[in-house]
């Protein structure tokens, strides 16, 4: 299929290589979201966003209320954390994420009466979503409720949104970007989302429009979701919001990337959407922005994909953030004894982990289970100059170059070739046929230049 011609756009709804993998979405993409009954216990650590960490504002023994601020952000780019049910705090303790950083967390036992089934999705999701902003309500206020609300960008980023979507006279938003292109293979949370709860979004679209001042809202949704365009079309008719069908192609949810598909617009390497105008966030962050500035509501709970061959219900969960990895699992009716390994987050940049004790965080929207079948284990080889990772890179960036000068802690060499500009897509890791490791290699000389400049 060639490239096609976004109306009222001067994108070509795609940007230059990155690469196709199969999708894997048939797992779950056509599984209603089914809301997870109350866990046993709520783990949430203190960090759960880019930016600073909260500082717990509750003890061991206290008895906290679903809903309860529970973690008050230390500083500007960081983000509130509140308790998703009602229960007991056991304590304030150490835990580690599936990522391997070590965080203070607090505890909780839930107790009590507690929103479940039907009436949680009802309270997060359902029923009616006004459209029409009050007249009286100003861009800073709706900034200042989804900062109280703890909101961050739920596709994986977990960038506090209240720093998006605050007013700026230095810098003018000209088009409000949301991002429902999901473009990691399996995932199919916000997929779901958009089919089952569009008034969510769409409220809160138009709410973070008014936040950001923006002229334009736009819905961006890849072309293999024809479904949820379809009903974000319809939906959407009687409002200024627009809805975009982009390539199918990976990695489009890049905000990068999806600029440059949509507006056609350059963000200079180490820039901001906000240099060219845009302010983007994840159509699950838009639906918690609603939820926060209509019904005053804390974000205490997401959509998550629990799927793949190696467990043996795949589903689309409503579950409360801080519920473990394991009881999650366990919900959908647990491991195949096939499952080999465990990814938090998409295949692609997502985090391998093994500790059935980590939560769910606000950044997390995904646990894939994977089989033998689904692993590549061939032997690293020397690289054959196919040029191939060089291909592919949507950074336009030399990866075989940028992994030898992290091999050799040659600085220099990494910082003419822009390494720090890699964000870590794994496109050239996937279609090395030599199996060289090039992401790993350079996160590890992204790290060496970050300590380089903190002497
Ligand atoms: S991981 Fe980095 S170097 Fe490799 S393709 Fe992605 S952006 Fe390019
Ligand atoms: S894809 Fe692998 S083998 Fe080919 S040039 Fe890049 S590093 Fe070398």
């Amino acid at each position: 299929m060639g490239l096609f011609k976004l109306k009222d756009f001067p994108g070509r709804g795609s940007f230059a290589n990155g690469i196709h993998p199969p999708e894997n979405k048939e797992y779950s993409a056509d599984l209603p979201v089914e809301v997870m009954p109350t866990p046993e216990k709520i783990v949430l650590p203190l960090l759960q966003n880019i930016g600073a960490p909260c500082e717990p504002l509750v003890k061991a023994n206290q008895e906290v209320a679903a809903g309860e601020l529970v973690g008050k952000g230390k500083g500007y780019v960081s983000a509130a954390l509140h308790s998703p049910v009602t229960g007991k705090v056991q304590k304030i303790g150490m835990m580690t994420l599936p990522n391997g950083r070590h965080l203070q967390a607090v505890f909780i036992k839930p107790e009590g009466e507690q929103l479940e089934g039907k009436a949680l999705w009802d309270d997060v999701y359902g029923g009616d979503w006004p459209r029409d902003c009050p007249a009286v309500i100003h861009a800073q206020q709706i900034a200042d409720e989804i900062q109280a609300a703890g909101i961050v960008g739920l596709g994986g980023a977990a960038f506090p949104t209240h720093v998006k979507l605050a007013p700026d006279d230095k810098k003018m938003i000209d088009t409000l970007m949301i991002n429902g292109c999901e473009c990691e293979p399996y995932l199919t949370a916000d997929y779901r989302l958009m089919v089952e709860a569009p008034d969510a979004i769409i409220s809160g679209a138009l709410f973070a429009g008014r936040a950001t001042q923006a002229q334009e809202i736009v819905i961006c949704v890849e072309d293999n979701k024809p479904k949820a365009i379809e009903i974000l079309k319809e939906r959407t008719k009687k409002t200024v919001i627009k809805v975009v069908s982009v390539k199918t192609k990976y990695p489009q949810g890049s905000e990068k990337h999806l600029i440059k598909a949509v507006l056609d617009l350059e963000v200079p390497i180490g820039g901001l959407p906000s240099d060219v105008g845009v302010s983007m966030s994840n159509v699950a962050t838009i639906a918690a922005v609603g939820r926060a500035v209509i019904r005053g509501k804390p974000l205490t709970h997401r959509i998550i994909t629990v799927t793949g061959a190696g467990v043996h219900s795949p589903k689309n969960l409503l579950v409360p953030i801080g519920v473990t990895m394991g009881e999650a699992i366990a919900y959908c009716g647990g491991l195949k004894k096939e499952a080999v390994r465990l990814v938090a987050g998409g295949p692609m940049m997502g985090f391998a982990f093994s500790d059935m004790d980590a939560p769910v965080t606000k950044g997390t929207n995904g646990i894939i289970a994977m089989t033998d079948d689904d692993i590549r284990r061939e032997n690293e080889t020397n690289c054959v100059r196919c040029g191939r990772c060089v291909d592919v890179c949507p950074m336009r960036l030399v990866p075989t170059k940028l992994a030898l000068a992290a091999k050799y802690k040659n600085l220099p060499v990494a910082q003419r070739y822009n390494m720090m500009a890699c964000f870590e897509c794994g496109c050239c890791t996937y279609v090395c046929p030599a199996h060289i490791r090039l992401v790993q290699l350079i996160r590890s000389g992204k790290a060496l230049i970050i300590a380089s400049q903190k002497k």
